[in-house]
């Protein structure tokens, strides 16, 4: 596990998390993840928080909208969306993209089929 930070391209939306770089980042196809390139680490909201520009993010809910993507509305940038996970506890996904000083080349990818769904 490793504490790291992270934000968006303007620096409104700054975070900080306890995150597995270790760990597959998930790389969906659907149409979503994929028109914004989205590399997530899934992350229990305990492992979150939101230092600033709570108040910058805007959201998209699309599909069942149980998925809150969440965007800086001044850049734009996708930092992190809010959910559930499979047992029903609240869950953050990171898009590792937007943590500082990461080296993508490091990570290994899970490919997720979600266009199928
Ligand atoms: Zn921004």
């Amino acid at each position: 596990m490793e504490h790291r930070k992270g934000g968006c391209h303007c620096g409104k939306v700054r975070y900080e998390v306890e995150v597995d770089l270790t760990k597959p980042v998930v790389e969906c196809n659907c149409s979503i993840c994929g028109g914004k390139g989205l590399l997530l680490s899934f992350v229990p909201t305990e492992q979150m928080t939101v230092l600033s520009g709570e108040d910058s993010l805007t959201e998209y809910r699309f599909n069942t909208e149980k998925i809150v993507h969440l965007f800086c509305k001044v850049c734009g940038t996708e930092t992190f969306a809010r959910g559930e996970g499979p047992d029903g506890k609240a869950t953050y996904a990171i898009n590792v993209r937007t943590l500082d000083e990461v080296d993508l080349a490091t990570l290994s990818r899970m490919p997720y089929d979600g266009k199928a769904l």
